[in-house]
């Protein structure tokens, strides 16, 4: 099977979400079987959904891949895990140490019990598409449409580009 390319989302708003999210990204390129191709900017931007809770600091890196689907995603939660992220005392959409969702697996659509590709949200989050759109432009996303026209149309969000080397 050739390689294929993979868009992973970072999230972090517990603990200094800056570095997390950043050794995440390079923690993501020492998976066996992945190379990282590209990330963007850090994000910062207003935590969705009603539970209270501080900014979150986002990115997205694209990876390349020779692992199937449900092995990235372990690897994925393997990092998660390696930042004390906790799942048992999380509630849905809460805060978190480190949040690594696959927004797209090559051009796949599937869904199961452990994995949804493409995200089922990503279309709703411009902290995910504005980054992607940074490291790869436009592209068409099959079943969703171009990168442009989502990101015109998804829901308005409070969200900032963080300059490299300042807050
Ligand atoms: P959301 O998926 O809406 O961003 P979340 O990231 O807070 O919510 P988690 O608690 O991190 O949700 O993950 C719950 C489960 O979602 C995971 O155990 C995983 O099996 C499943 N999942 C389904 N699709 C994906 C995907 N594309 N990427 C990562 N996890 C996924
Ligand atoms: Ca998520
Ligand atoms: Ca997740």
């Amino acid at each position: 099977m050739p390689a294929e390319e993979v868009f992973v989302a970072l999230g972090s708003n517990i603990g200094d979400s800056m570095t997390i999210v950043e050794e995440a990204i390079v923690a993501l390129g020492n998976i066996t079987q992945c190379r990282l191709l590209g990330y963007s900017s850090l994000y910062r931007s207003a935590a969705i959904g009603d539970i209270p809770q501080d900014d979150f600091i986002n990115a997205v890196a694209r990876i390349e891949t020779d692992l199937q689907p449900l092995a990235l995603l372990l690897e994925l939660q393997a990092i998660e895990n390696a930042y004390y992220r906790c799942r048992d005392q999380e509630q849905h959409w809460g805060p978190r140490t480190l949040d690594l969702d696959i927004i797209l697996f090559g051009n796949r659509s599937f869904h199961d019990s452990h994995l949804t590709v493409p995200h089922a949200e990503f279309c709703n989050r411009l902290f995910v598409l504005e980054p992607m759109f940074e490291i790869d432009g436009d592209r068409f996303i099959p079943g969703h449409g171009s990168l442009r026209y989502l990101i015109d149309n998804a829901p308005p969000l409070a969200m900032q580009r963080l300059d490299r080397g300042n807050d």
